[in-house]
């Protein structure tokens, strides 16, 4: 049986707590969420921490809430140790972004869901992460605290490669905000070997409209080699044309151009970028269905 090396454990009352602990233990502490993540690095050797700091019981960063009152409009803020199995089965999110309950129905199985945390899929920085490309695709910010402050950051801008971000050690990610955007629709899909199984390829999509005309458009892709696991290009070219076939034809070959997979385990490059096409193909045309209210409800053919 695989064992992780000697490490010390802590558990924090609070998030001053935890931050206070972060800072005595230095480059060799790691928070501890979910564990679905690190705890396998860790029983593999691959993350060596000499103290864990359990923040399991900062039930205060356990929240999904809808917020008002601001020059931005409304936002959806969730907690950084919510769980995803609480992002599957929101009505809030199920109302405004139908993306999420499509991503997390396919993010491994209900164990994994009942612990993994939004915080610690967004800090992993696995390049296959569905969560990420999520939060990537609606352009949604990191609210990040260290104890000198709290500082925002787009989340197309936390992951700095595989398994590395820019919340910097003596932080932490304390919450996820998400604009709420009326009249837009949303969408993921995602090919993977079996069930549970990270993706070979997944995108998702936001398209917001007025009349035919799409006013804003987001692209989120996981395991894709995507920088900002987007691709800005197809993006802006959606942006105040119509949201017709051909747009959307434009869209997935700009995406399918621009990404960079490798081949692995779960298939060759060739084969994914051909993915990272059809799928936003699929998603942009959920997306728009919805927004526009087309979408056939179940059941209708
Ligand atoms: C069998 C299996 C299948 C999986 N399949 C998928 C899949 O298909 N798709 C998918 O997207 N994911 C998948 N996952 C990953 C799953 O989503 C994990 O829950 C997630 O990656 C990590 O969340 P966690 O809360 O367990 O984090 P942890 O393992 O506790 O932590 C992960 C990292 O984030 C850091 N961290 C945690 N919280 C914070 C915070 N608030 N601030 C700063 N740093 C923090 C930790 O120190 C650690 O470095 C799978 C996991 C398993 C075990």
């Amino acid at each position: 049986m695989q064992v992780p090396a000697l490490f010390d454990y802590r558990r924090a009352s609070s998030i001053d707590d935890a931050l206070a602990l972060l800072e005595q233990g230095g480059e060799e502490a790691r928070l501890l969420a979910g564990g679905h993540s690190l705890l396998p690095m860790m029983k593999l050797r691959l993350a060596t921490p000499e103290t864990l700091i359990d923040i399991n019981d900062l039930t205060e960063l356990d929240y999904l809430r809808l917020e008002g009152g601001r020059a931005e409009g409304e936002v959806i803020a969730i907690g950084a140790m919510t769980r995803h199995a609480t992002l599957l089965d929101s009505p809030l999110l199920a109302e405004h972004y139908r993306i999420f309950a499509e991503a997390e129905r396919v993010i491994a199985d209900p164990l994994v869901r009942n612990r993994g945390t939004v915080g610690g899929s967004l800090c992993q920085a696995d390049p296959a992460e569905d969560l990420s490309a999520v939060c990537c695709a609606l352009r949604a910010e990191a609210v990040i605290r260290s104890s000198s402050g709290t500082r925002t950051l787009p989340v197309r801008e936390l992951d700095l490669g595989p398994y590395e971000t820019a919340v910097q050690p003596t932080e932490i990610l304390t919450e996820v905000r998400v604009p709420v955007r009326p009249g837009s629709g949303s969408a993921y899909a995602k090919v993977h070997r079996r069930a549970g199984d990270w993706a070979i390829a997944a995108a998702g999509a936001f398209v917001r409209l007025d009349g035919d005309t799409v006013v804003d458009a987001g692209l989120g892709l996981a395991a894709l080699g995507a920088p900002g696991m987007t691709c800005g290009a197809a993006e802006e070219g959606l942006i105040g044309g119509p949201a017709t076939a051909e747009a959307i034809d434009a869209a997935a070959r700009q995406v399918t151009e621009t990404v960079e997979p490798s081949t692995d385990q779960r298939g060759p490059a060739d084969y994914k970028r051909h993915l990272a096409g059809e799928l936003t193909r699929r998603v942009l045309r959920r997306a728009v269905a919805r927004a526009s209210g087309s979408e056939p409800q179940r059941g209708e053919h």
